[in-house]
Order: structure tokens, then C-alpha cells, then sequence
């Protein structure tokens, strides 16, 4: 190369799943909620002025923030807000993980972990989950530059439980921890209640899954006030305007809305736990997923053959040839009843 082709940031960037424009796949490749948001949002929408759009958006994003504090019974300094969980985890990475020693997370984990460590060159190390995609809790207790593991885990869906959380926590005092709990709300217990007592822990949460609205692009850190205000300087120094108005308002109206969020996670519960009954006849192999997806493989079909199968079929799912380890797994998005009966019937008639 040379020339200041030697001076380029490179950078290997994380894969999202597909966005067909086709409306008639069935789409459960992303995780996304198959629900709408709540009532409250589409009147929000309906509400927005265009002339609103002339002036820049309230950078502290306070009413979103006031709505999310509420809603948790925190304050509202306890919680940083951004454009998706993503953008609140890389200003995470940015913030707190400037040590010498590696940052660890799991081998098999959310992608996106690895490329912002490359990213920001932070030196990183993965711990390989047991047997059964579980973390081993042991392998947390050893000098490190941070910590971050999502709960449940992404793609395996195994919920951790809080008690082994805690003592995670408790063991590295002297640097953060982040849990990422994009899918908590899919009935694993969040590790909410411990920030009043482990100065050094970040919950991460989303708007995208349990919320319904991955299309708009909010997530939020919930820590204490200490945390938050160095989280909130480094935003600052990088752009203070990621939300727009109408996310905001919108946000606000989606979070207001309790028993929506309630009603519509225990639905996708109960069609996951029928559609895991129904994998488990057909002879598909998974652990006991709290998400809102299912990691399965069948020991007698490829992964890789079976995910070509469903998508000629036009039914689209998450393959992940590497690590090698699960490239026979397929990461299933628990979607409406119906779309679930139609994903059983196409496998049953395939398997036969
Ligand atoms: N964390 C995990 C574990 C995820 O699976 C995802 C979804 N891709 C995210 C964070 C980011 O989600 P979002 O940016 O939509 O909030």
C-alpha cells in the first residue's frame, strides 16, 4: 500500500441480518418485535409538526430520559439515552475501556462487541462458553480491562442468573461491567436492582425488541449519576444531537405504555414455548431460551441447508457460519402465531 492508505482506520464491520424489501417473507432473521409499538406512539406520530423540524433537538433528550427514569423509578441521572443500544454501548466501549489489560466477553456473544474493540483499539480476549453455551462464571474472575456480556445472551439466548451476576460484579470492582440486556424483558431478571449497590455496573436496555420499535433507534444505560456524567461529556465531545424530535417523542409515548409492554412480551413468551415444543418433535436440539429467539439445531440436516430450505422458501432466519462451533445452529425470531405455525409446517413437510 502506502501513501495514506497507511493511515486508514481499518476495520472488519459488523454484519446485521438482511432487510428484505419483499413484505411477503417471513422475517424472523433480526430479532425484531412482530408486533406494532403501542397506541400512544402512532398518535405521537400523527402529532408531529414538520415545522418542528427547523430547530435542532433538546441535546440532553430530557423528556425521553424523565419518561425512562420514571418508568424504572430512577433518576433522571441515572440514565443516558442514544440511537439504539448500539450507539449507547459504543460510547460504553469509548468511555470506560481504556486500561492496558484486555476487556472480556464471551466467544459466543453479540458481534458487535469484537468490532468496537478493534475499532477503538482496546485489547480484548473471549472465554469460551461451556458445553452448554453457557458463561462460566469463573473464567470472570481474573484480572481484566472491563467486562460486558449480554443477558440473556445473544445468539444462544441462556439467561444468566442474577446471583452469578452479582458475584461477577462483586469480583471486579475495579473495573466496569456492562450487561447488556437487550432481551431481558422476554422473562429473565434484570440486573436493575444491583446499580444502587456495584458503583461500577452499566444495565444497557433497547427500545428494539421488547418495544417494538428497532426502527427508531433508542436505547438507554441506566448506572449512577457518576457514570452517566462521564458517559454524557464523551457523547458531547462527539455529537450532541444523535436524537431527533420525532424519536423523542415517540420514545416517550412507547415507555409510558406499561401494560402494552406487558401484554405484548408474555405473547411472544407463550408462542416461543409453543414453537420450542414443536422444534423439540421435530428433533431439533436447543437450550432453554428467555429471549425473543430460539438457537436450534437439528442433527440431522445442516444448518447451512436448512437455512437455504427456509429462505427459498421465503422464510428468513440468522445463520452464523463462525464461529465454527455453531455454524449448524440457526438463530430463530420468535414472530406472531401465525407466522410460527407456517415456519413448523414448512420444517415438518422438509423433515418428513
Ligand atoms: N445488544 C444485543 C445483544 C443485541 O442482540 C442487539 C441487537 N442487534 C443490540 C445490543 C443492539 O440493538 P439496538 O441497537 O437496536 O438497540
Amino acid at each position: 500500500m502506502g501513501g495514506w492508505q497507511d493511515y486508514v482506520r481499518k476495520v472488519v464491520p459488523y454484519t446485521p441480518g438482511e432487510q428484505p424489501k419483499r413484505a411477503d417473507i417471513i422475517k424472523l432473521n433480526t430479532n425484531e418485535n412482530p408486533y406494532p409499538p403501542a397506541p400512544g406512539v402512532e398518535q405521537a406520530l400523527r402529532a408531529v409538526e414538520a415545522d418542528a423540524l427547523r430547530r435542532y433537538p433538546d441535546p440532553l433528550v430530557s423528556d425521553l430520559v424523565h419518561a425512562i427514569a420514571e418508568f424504572y423509578r430512577v433518576e433522571d441521572a441515572q440514565v443516558f439515552v442514544g440511537v439504539g443500544s448500539d450507539d449507547v454501548l459504543a460510547m460504553i466501549f469509548l468511555t470506560f475501556f481504556n486500561g492496558d489489560k484486555p476487556i472480556i466477553f464471551p466467544d459466543i456473544t453479540y458481534s458487535f462487541y469484537d468490532v468496537w474493540a478493534q475499532l477503538f483499539r482496546i485489547p480484548y480476549e473471549q472465554l469460551p462458553l461451556d458445553e452448554d453455551f453457557k458463561i462460566r462464571e469463573e473464567d470472570y474472575i481474573r484480572p481484566n480491562g472491563g467486562v460486558i456480556f449480554p443477558n440473556p445472551n445473544a445468539p444462544t439466548g441462556e439467561l444468566m442468573p442474577l446471583a452469578q451476576i452479582e458475584r461477577i460484579i462483586a469480583a471486579n470492582p475495579d473495573v466496569i461491567v456492562v450487561v447488556d440486556e437487550a432481551y431481558i424483558d422476554f422473562g429473565g431478571e434484570s440486573a436493575l436492582p444491583l446499580i444502587d449497590r456495584y458503583e461500577n455496573l452499566i444495565v444497557v436496555q433497547t427500545f428494539s425488541k421488547s418495544r417494538s420499535m428497532a426502527g427508531s433507534r433508542i436505547g438507554y444505560a441506566i448506572s449512577n449519576p457518576k457514570i452517566i456524567q462521564y458517559l454524557n461529556d464523551v457523547k458531547y465531545s462527539f455529537n450532541s444531537y444523535t436524537m431527533d424530535c420525532v424519536t423523542i417523542a415517540l420514545g416517550v409515548a412507547a415507555v409510558r405504555d406499561r401494560a402494552y409492554l406487558e401484554e405484548t412480551t408474555e405473547k411472544i413468551i407463550r408462542t416461543r414455548e409453543w414453537t420450542k415444543g414443536q422444534l423439540r418433535e421435530l428433533g431439533f436440539v436447543f437450550g432453554d431460551s428467555k429471549s425473543n429467539f430460539i438457537f436450534a439445531r437439528h442433527p440431522e440436516i445442516s444448518g447451512t441447508a436448512l437455512f437455504e430450505a427456509l429462505r427459498e422458501a421465503g422464510i428468513y432466519v440468522r445463520h452464523f457460519s463462525k464461529p465454527e462451533r455453531i455454524n449448524e445452529y440457526l438463530r430463530i425470531t420468535v414472530g406472531t402465531d401465525e407466522e410460527m405455525e407456517r415456519f413448523i409446517a414448512f420444517l415438518r413437510e422438509y423433515i418428513a
